[in-house]
This record gives C-alpha cells, structure tokens and sequence, in this order.
C-alpha cells in the first residue's frame, strides 16, 4: 500500500502542471522523466564507482546527480524551454566528459541519439533548428570518436566496472528511447482520435438541417445521383410542399412556422416506411426518396402520411390550426438524369397547387 501511495505521489509530481499555463504539459512530463533517469543512473554510476575507490569518479557521479536535481527542481519555476534547453546542454557536457574519461567502450555516446529524437519530438515546428542540432550532434559525436582514437581514457576501469558500466548505459538508452517514443506516441494518437471525431462532427454538420434534423439539399444529391446509378429496383422520388405556410407564419409567428416545419419532419420519420429517404429541400419544400418503391406503393404511404399530417394541430397562441401539403411524385424509369427527374416532380407539384392542394400527383 505504501509504496503505491509513494508512486502515486511521484506520478502526480511529475504530472504537475507547467509554469505558464499556455505552455505543453507532454513536453514537461518527459523532461522531468528524462531528468528523473539521469538521476537514478548517476546514483546508480555512484553506486558502481564505490568498489573502483576512485575519488574522482565518485566526485563526479555525485555532482551529476546534484546537477540533474537542480534541473529537476527548475522544471517547477522555470519555463518549460527553459528547463529544455538546459537539460540538453547538460547531457550534452556530461556525454563529453563521460566518454574522455571513461573512454569509448561504455556507450555514453549513445544518449546523443537520445537527445536527437527527444529534439524531433519536442521542438516539432522549427525543421531549421532541428536540422542544425542535429549537424552539433553528428560533429560532437565524431570530435568524440576520433578523439578516442587517439587518446587513452582519463580513467582505466577494470573489466567488471566497464561489463557493469556498458550494461548500465544499454538500460539506460533504451529506456530513455522507449520512454520518449511511448509519451508522444499516446498524444499523436489522442489527436488523431480527436481529428477523427471531429471531422465526423463536421461531415454530420454540413449534411443535415439542423431545424429538422433531416437531410439537406447537399447530401440528398449525393445520395440521389449514387442511388439511381446503381438502381436494381423501382425508385420513387416525391417532392412535397406545404400549403399557404406563408399564411401560417403571418398568422402566427416565425417560431410557431420553425415548430410545424419540425412536427412534420416528425411526422415523415414516424409514417413513412424504414429506408425511406428523407430530407429538407429547402425553405418548407421536403424531398422523399423510396428506394425500393415503385409508385403505387409510394402513394399510399404518401396517401397515410398526408391524413396523418393534416390530423396534426399546432397551438397557435389562441387558436388551433392543422397544415396540409401537396405532393408530386414521380417513379424512376431507369433513364432520366436527376435534373429531368426532379423537373417532373416539380411540375407535379405545381400542378398540384393548382388544382386546389392538399392531393398526391402522380
Ligand atoms: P403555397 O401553398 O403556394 O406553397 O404557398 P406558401 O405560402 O406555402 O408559399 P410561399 O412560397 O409564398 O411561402 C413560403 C413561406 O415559407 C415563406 C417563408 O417565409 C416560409 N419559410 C421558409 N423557410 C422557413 C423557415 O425555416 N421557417 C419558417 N418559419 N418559415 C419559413
Ligand atoms: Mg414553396
Ligand atoms: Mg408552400
């Protein structure tokens, strides 16, 4: 129990938020773990370094750990680049020193490559900076090379410390790199997901009206001209107005209008048959798509949905009233193109309204 509560501490410490609040909490959290494995390894170096009896070696071990506390400590009052910038420069100075006294063999030099991808996923936007730092870690790695090529180390080691040292630093790398990899892996595949989410949002938003809820006129094109170039089976498309809405709106108001207009997209979900198309073509216009109707089917659901909708009353404030609308339908012939098509529904429609509403015109 203890040593969870301990952790859970820790993590939290970790955790803490950043300085300036606009600033990346992803980025600090890997800094202070980046920090917390140089502490544990040079305490750990300390603790190899004891059986060698070497002051300086203890010496330094020691100050690295001060060090990389002190950065620690910063990474809670100081700007997160700040805290960055410095933990860089110190691994940077401490992987020099490391491998003139130590020599070649113990792998320090491989924290360079740390420190490339820690810079390629935390300073994501500056492709100039990146470049150059990378070109400083190349040079720094070869000045190292070359200079153990010619020079023996500041320090000998006997074969166990240098077995125990190269094992250290193989741990060390790895988990640094696993680290750095698994933190900003798990944020770009957050954002991905919340990417993802979001242009779904968008997608539903640009296809449905949102007063009805139904389909717009956009997304009814695309499902129409996709629908009748792959028609197996009748097809039947109904245009549909309502009558003297204008009449309805003077009478009783905008709102009263924007609520008759929704109970009758109701009404079309409730009364017509499941996989019926249904959609807002514009202002109190509706287009109905039976896909797998010829028209005489269509028209008596259309038949039962006008009795249904006309049965409906609004409350208009003082009085009641009930609405009706008029139909054009038209059946697939498997030929038209969906502008001849609509035509005719229109002219359906209108001949509709002229011959005194509220009627089915097929
Ligand atoms: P008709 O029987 O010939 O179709 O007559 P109408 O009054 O229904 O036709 P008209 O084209 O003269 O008027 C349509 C009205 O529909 C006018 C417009 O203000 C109203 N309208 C269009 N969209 C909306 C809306 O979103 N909300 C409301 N409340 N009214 C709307
Ligand atoms: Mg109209
Ligand atoms: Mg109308």
């Amino acid at each position: 129990m203890k040593v969870t509560g301990l952790f859970n501490k820790l993590y939290k410490l970790i955790c803490k938020d950043t300085v300036d609040r606009n600033e990346s909490t992803r980025l600090i959290i890997v800094i202070r773990m980046l920090t917390l494995t140089m502490i544990v390894y040079s305490f750990i170096n300390s603790i190899l370094f004891l059986p060698v009896s070497s002051a300086g070696g203890l010496i330094f071990f020691n100050v690295c750990l001060i060090v990389f506390l002190g950065i620690l400590v910063m990474s809670y009052y100081q700007r997160t680049l700040a805290t960055y910038y410095t933990l860089n420069i110190t691994i940077l100075v401490w992987v020099v020193i490391n491998v003139r006294l130590f020599g070649w063999n113990i792998g320090v030099q491989h924290f360079l490559s740390v420190l490339l991808v820690f810079c390629f996923f935390a300073r994501y936007r500056q492709e100039h900076l990146k470049i150059a730092y990378v070109l400083v870690l190349l040079v720094l790695r070869l000045y190292l090379f070359f200079y153990c090529q010619n020079n023996d180390p500041g320090m000998d080691l006997t074969e166990t410390v240098l077995y125990r040292f190269q094992l250290l630093n193989s741990f060390a790398i790895f988990w640094s790199l696993s680290m750095l990899a698994y933190f900003f892996s798990t944020d770009t595949q957050a954002l991905e997901g919340k990417l993802i989410e979001y242009n779904q949002q968008l997608k539903t938003q640009a296809s449905i009206d949102p007063l009805t809820g139904l389909h717009n006129r956009r997304s009814t094109i695309e499902y129409l001209e996709s629908l009748l170039a792959s028609a197996e089976r009748a097809v039947s498309i109904c245009l549909c107005d309502i009558d003297f809405f204008k009449r309805v709106n003077d009478t009783y108001g905008h709102d009263v209008g924007d609520t008759v207009l929704q109970k009758i997209a109701e009404a079309f979900g409730n009364e017509l048959p499941a996989g019926s198309f249904i959609s807002r073509w514009g202002g109190e216009e509706f287009l109905l798509i039976f896909p797998d109707s010829n028209g005489d089917e269509a028209r008596i659901s259309l038949e039962t949905l006008r009795q249904k909708i006309k049965a409906i009353t609004f409350d208009g404030g003082s009085e009641t009233f009930s609405v009706s609308l008029t139909y054009g339908l038209v059946e697939y012939d498997f030929q038209s193109n969906l502008t001849a098509i609509l035509k005719e529904a229109d002219e359906k429609l209108y001949l509709g309204k002229e011959t005194g509403r509220d009627r089915i015109v097929f």
